[in-house]
C-alpha cells in the first residue's frame, strides 16, 4: 500500500470516503473525486491532519473530460497511477410500473457510463506501465434479482461482466492489470438518500436499520485486494451483514 497512487470516485461519502481514510492511513496517496467539493475538501484536510497524503478534484463521472482530468491530476502530482477505485454510484430504486424513467437513465449514466469513462481515462496509463489495478463497486443486486431493482441491478450486473472481461483481456494482452469487483449488501451510507420512490425508500430504510453495517467493512476488503502481491488478482468479494438473509 505504501506510496501507491490511488484514485477513488465517489469519495465524498460512504464507502468511498471510508476507503480513502483507510488507504491513506496505510500509506497510499489518495486522489479523491466526486461532485460535492465541500465534502472532498473536508475529507482531504482530515486525511492530511492525520499524517496522510490526499488531493481532490471535482468529478462528475458522466463526463469523460472530468475522468481524464483526475487521472491527469494524479499523474502530474504523483507521477503515476497504481489503482483506480470506480465506486461512484446511485440507487434510486423503484418498481418499473412507477415509470421513473429519469432515474433509470441517471443510473445508466452514472453506474454504467461512469465506469466506462473511468476505465477509458486510466487504461492508456495502465497499458503503458504494464501494471495497474481497477477495483469497482458492484452490488449483491449485481448477483441476483431483487424486486424494485431492475435497473439498478442491471447496471451492477453490467459491472460484473465488464470487469471480468477487462481482467481476461489484460491477461491475454500481457498488460497485467489486476481487477477486483466488490458486491456489498446493506452498508450504512448516504445511498438511500438517492431513492425518490417513497414506498421503496421506506422498505429499504427498514432493511438497513435492521441489518446495515459500516462502510469501513468494505474499505478493509478494498485494502486486502490492493495489498496482494503484484502477480495476484483476487477478483470478487461479496461482503455484507452476517444477519442479512437475502
Ligand atoms: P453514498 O451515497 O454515500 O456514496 C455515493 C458516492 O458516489 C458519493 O460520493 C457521491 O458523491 C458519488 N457520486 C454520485 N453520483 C456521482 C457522479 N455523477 N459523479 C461523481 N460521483 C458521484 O453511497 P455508497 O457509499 O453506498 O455508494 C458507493 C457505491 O457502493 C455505489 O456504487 C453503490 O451503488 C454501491 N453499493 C452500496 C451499497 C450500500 O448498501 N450502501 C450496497 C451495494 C452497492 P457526490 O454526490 O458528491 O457526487
Amino acid at each position: 500500500m505504501q506510496g501507491k497512487v490511488i484514485i477513488i470516485t465517489g469519495a465524498s461519502s460512504g464507502i468511498g470516503a471510508a476507503t480513502a481514510r483507510l488507504l491513506a492511513a496505510r500509506g497510499a496517496k489518495v486522489v479523491l473525486g466526486a461532485r460535492r467539493e465541500d465534502k472532498l475538501q473536508a475529507l482531504a484536510e482530515d486525511i492530511r491532519a492525520a499524517g496522510g497524503e490526499a488531493i481532490y478534484q471535482v468529478l462528475d463521472v458522466t463526463r469523460q473530460a472530468d475522468n481524464d482530468a483526475i487521472v491527469q491530476l494524479a499523474q502530474e502530482t504523483y507521477g503515476r497511477v497504481d489503482v483506480i477505485f470506480l465506486n461512484a454510484g446511485i440507487m434510486p430504486s423503484s418498481p418499473l410500473s412507477a415509470l421513473k424513467t429519469d432515474d433509470w437513465h441517471a443510473m445508466v449514466d452514472i453506474n454504467i457510463k461512469g465506469v466506462l469513462n473511468g476505465v477509458a481515462a486510466v487504461l492508456p496509463t495502465f497499458t503503458r506501465q504494464k501494471s495497474g489495478q481497477v477495483i469497482a463497486t458492484s452490488s449483491v443486486a449485481g448477483l441476483k434479482a431483487y424486486p424494485n431493482s431492475a435497473v439498478y441491478g442491471g447496471t451492477k450486473w453490467f459491472v460484473r461482466e465488464f470487469m471480468e472481461v477487462l481482467r481476461m483481456e489484460s491477461a491475454m494482452e500481457g498488460t497485467h492489470i489486476r481487477t477486483a469487483t466488490i458486491y456489498p449488501a446493506a452498508i450504512h451510507t448516504e445511498l438511500l438518500h438517492t431513492i425518490s420512490d417513497p414506498a421503496t425508500a421506506a422498505g429499504m430504510q427498514a432493511l438497513y436499520q435492521t441489518h446495515g453495517i459500516a462502510p469501513e467493512r468494505i474499505a478493509s476488503v478494498v485494502a486486502f485486494a490492493i495489498e496482494q502481491p503484484d502477480d495476484t488478482t483476487v477478483s470478487e468479494f461479496t461482503v455484507g451483514p452476517a444477519s442479512q438473509p437475502w
